[in-house]
Parts: structure tokens; sequence; C-alpha cells
């Protein structure tokens, strides 16, 4: 199947490693251009010279609006347009209900939440007239709970309200708006995670036990695929949809 991705240019926040860094490489095979806006100068330099220039990374941290409208018209300064806009970056940083604060909880939404509107907000000019689409991460977290991460979870669950209701905003400019649900991948945070309990190789066992599906984690190409697919006019009647990648992990019988 053809995509058509070529020569389209994608914002993807968190864009150099991890399930943004697979969906950029996957656009680069499909020869579209995407601009990683994420800090990490390591993978996004490789990206980029792998790219033969067709990629460009902002090396920045996503927090304020300022931040979001900088990516943007460096996007344009160097490509002249925007084709879609894959908001991704965010880290599950533990802000529970008891073991939190308030005003850690107030600055992990921010930091999960926020940017997905300021870079949807800055976009839209140019999804207007490339009629463009939009594609949201967000997290099984914000279907099942995970507890200890009410921040979080927050804003996976308000990024889910927000697809539909951008969906239902953008309409009248025929631009598409879609979430993925991963649940298990197996990226850089993750990894992280993992190593922070006292027997990692045994807390990886039991989790892909409960992964229905071969008993393995999804992996990041896997939620690029998906994302590729929802950018691309192939999928060009779905909208407002959460599409949940997770080898039946969050829907299947527990008892399997
Ligand atoms: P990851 O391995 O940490 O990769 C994320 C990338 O985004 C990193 O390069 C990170 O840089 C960058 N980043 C983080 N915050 C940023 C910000 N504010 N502005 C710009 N760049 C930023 O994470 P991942 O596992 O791929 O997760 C990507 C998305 O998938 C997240 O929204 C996450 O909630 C969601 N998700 C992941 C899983 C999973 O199992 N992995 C499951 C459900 C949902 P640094 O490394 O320097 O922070």
């Amino acid at each position: 199947m053809d995509l058509k991705l070529q020569d389209k240019v994608i914002l993807i926040s968190g864009g150099a490693k991890g399930i943004g860094g697979a969906i950029a490489q996957g656009l680069i095979e499909e020869g579209g251009i995407p601009v990683l806006i994420d800090p990490s100068e390591k993978e996004g330099d490789a990206m980029v010279r792998q790219a033969k220039g067709r990629a460009l990374q902002v090396k920045i941290r996503l927090y304020s609006p300022e931040d979001a409208l900088h990516a943007v018209q460096e996007a344009c300064k160097a490509f002249g347009r925007i084709d879609g806009l894959v908001n991704n970056a965010g880290s599950n940083d533990g802000v529970g209900l008891e073991n939190g604060r308030p005003t850690a909880f107030v600055a992990s939404v921010a930091k999960n939440l926020n940017h997905y509107y300021f870079l949807a907000h800055y976009a839209l000019p140019e999804l207007k007239k490339s009629k463009g689409a939009i594609v949201n991460i967000s997290s099984k977290t914000a279907l099942t709970g995970q507890g200890n991460t009410s921040g979080y979870v927050a804003a996976k669950g308000a990024q889910l309200a927000l697809t539909r209701e951008w969906a239902v905003e953008l309409l009248p400019y025929s631009i598409r708006v879609n979430a993925i649900v991963p649940a298990e991948v197996y990226t850089p945070m993750y990894e992280a995670w993992i190593k922070s309990f006292s027997r990692p190789e045994e807390k990886l066992a039991e989790i892909n036990r409960k992964i229905p599906l071969d008993n393995r984690m999804t992996t990041p190409e896997e939620i690029a695929s998906m994302a590729l697919f929802l950018l691309s006019e192939k999928a060009s009647h779905i909208t407002g949809q959460h599409l949940v990648v997770d080898g039946g992990y969050t829907h299947l019988d527990r008892s399997l």
C-alpha cells in the first residue's frame, strides 16, 4: 500500500527516540520529512544525518506556548509547509494522590498535556492549508488507571477527550484527529521504569506473560505503523477515534 507520504512535513514531539523516534524513522522510509521536537542531541543528530537534510530537529524540551510557536516557525522556515502533527512527548512521572503534592500534580499535567494544545494551536493555520492530520499519543492508563500517577493519567485522559473535541471543531477544514492508545511498548522510558524494580528481568517476564497476543510487548514500530496510516490519505474517513494498539492487553479477557 502506498501511503503517499512522500514530501509530507510532519511535526513529531519527542521524535528523536522511543515511539516518536520510530514514527520519524518510518516517515523517512516513506519519503516524508519529520520535524523532531526533542532535546535529545545524539539520537536526533543521527536521524537528521541519515535523512540527508530531509529532516529537522528543533532541540527544545516543550513546555511553554513560545516553545511550540518556535517549533512551528522553524518547520515553516525550513520546509514552507506542515502536513501533519504527532503529539507524542511525555513521561510517566509518578505523581500520586497520596505520595504527590498539589504543586507537583499541576506541574505534571502541564508538562504532559499543555504542549499538545499549544502545538495544535500554532500548527493549525498550516494544517488548514494542507488539510493535514493530527495524531495524539495517549496511554492505556487513561482507560485503566495505574496507581500513583495522577498527573500523567489526567493528561492522558484529557488527550483522548481533546481528540474528540478537535475532531469535531476541525470538521469544516477536513482535518482528521485521532489518538493512539499504547499499553506496553519497550522504549527508553519503559526500560528506565523496568530498571527501577529490584528484579527487572522477572518483572519484565511477568508483564510479557499478561499480554495476550504472543506474550510480548508492542514494538515502537508497530505503534509507528498505525501513526503513519492515520497520517496518510489511506485513513481519509477516520476521525475522532481512539485506536488501541496493544496486543489485546487492555480489552481481552483477563483469564487468558
Ligand atoms: P521515551 O522513550 O522517553 O521517548 C520520548 C522522547 O520524547 C525522548 O526523546 C524525550 O527526551 C522526549 N521528550 C520528553 N518530554 C519532552 C518534551 N516536553 N518536549 C520535547 N521532547 C520531550 O518515551 P516513549 O515511551 O516513547 O513515550 C512516548 C509517548 O508514548 C508518551 O506520550 C507516553 O506517555 C506514551 N506511551 C508510552 C508507553 C510505553 O509503554 N512506552 C505506553 C503508553 C503511552 P528525554 O529522554 O530527554 O526526556
